[in-house]
Parts: C-alpha cells; sequence; structure tokens
C-alpha cells in the first residue's frame, strides 16, 4: 500500500465491513414517515415557547430544550432550494443523465430536507427557486423519505 502524507488526497476505498445493527429513528422520526406513508404530508414539532417549528421534527427545541409535544403539517407552500448538487459520481465523472440533489428548506421552519428535483433541468435550476414535495402515490410508499418522489417546481 503507498504512502499517503496528505489526507486530501484520501476519498474513498471500496470494501466491505460486516456488521448487523439496527437504527431506530427515534419517536418524532416514527411520527414524521408514519405521517409521511400515510397522508403524504411533511410534519414539524413545534416549540410553542420559541415559536419555531422544526423539520425534520425533533423531540426537543435546540433553543429551550423544552420537549416538544406537538405537531403539525408543513404547508406545501413555502419551499425553497437551499442548496443543490448535480451530475456527477464518487469518481467526480460526469453522470450521463445529471440528478439534481437539493436542500429543501422552508421559510417557516427551522431546518430542512434533502431529496431529489424532479422535472426540472438541471440548466433551470437556481438557488432560492420554489419547490414543493411531490408524494408517491398512497400505495408505494412503505415508511420512509423515498416516499417523497422528490421536490418539483412549483408554478
Ligand atoms: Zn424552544
Amino acid at each position: 500500500m503507498d504512502r499517503v502524507d496528505r489526507p486530501q488526497d484520501i476519498k474513498y476505498w471500496y470494501g466491505g465491513i460486516d456488521t448487523a445493527y439496527r437504527y431506530t429513528v427515534g419517536i418524532a422520526g416514527e411520527r414524521f414517515f408514519r405521517e409521511l406513508r400515510d397522508t403524504g404530508k411533511i410534519l414539524a414539532s413545534r416549540c410553542h415557547r420559541c415559536n419555531e417549528a422544526y423539520v425534520p421534527p425533533r423531540l426537543y427545541c435546540v433553543k429551550c430544550f423544552s420537549e416538544l409535544k406537538d405537531y403539525e403539517e408543513v404547508p406545501d407552500d413555502g419551499w425553497y432550494i437551499h442548496t443543490y448538487s448535480t451530475a456527477r459520481n464518487q469518481e467526480g465523472q460526469r453522470l450521463q443523465e445529471p440528478l439534481i440533489w437539493v436542500v429543501a428548506k422552508h421559510r417557516h421552519v427551522v431546518g430542512g430536507l434533502v431529496h431529489r428535483l424532479t422535472r426540472a433541468s438541471p440548466v433551470d435550476v437556481t438557488i432560492g427557486m420554489r419547490i414543493r414535495p411531490l408524494p408517491k402515490e398512497k400505495e408505494r410508499r412503505i415508511g420512509s423519505i423515498l416516499d417523497l418522489e422528490g421536490f418539483v417546481p412549483s408554478q
């Protein structure tokens, strides 16, 4: 094996590690995914003391540490692209078909979601562009973030 003197020269390597584990999404996460599966809506938890809503929902407010027990739907209107990325694979080579990944934020909610932007051409994508979530058809939802098809430009 060659010696690497500069950490920035290491980007990735292929391999596998045999591990077995279960990851729980937690109480607020479970509520989020159940709601997404059952209604196609995105849930936030709200701190009434700080008047902040969080998505994905949190159990505790990051400002005042209050336990958050109230959940609310995040309106489809108000989402926008915070940042995005397209087009290259992990080796840095261009993809044949560009994928558009966005950090989607909502103007009334703290946090955001990472997901695909569909029904859009990469040349038309801009930071701040208004978008809306697109849930899959109900019979295809399984309780995963992939119950969203992604986000699409809003008209
Ligand atoms: Zn708070």
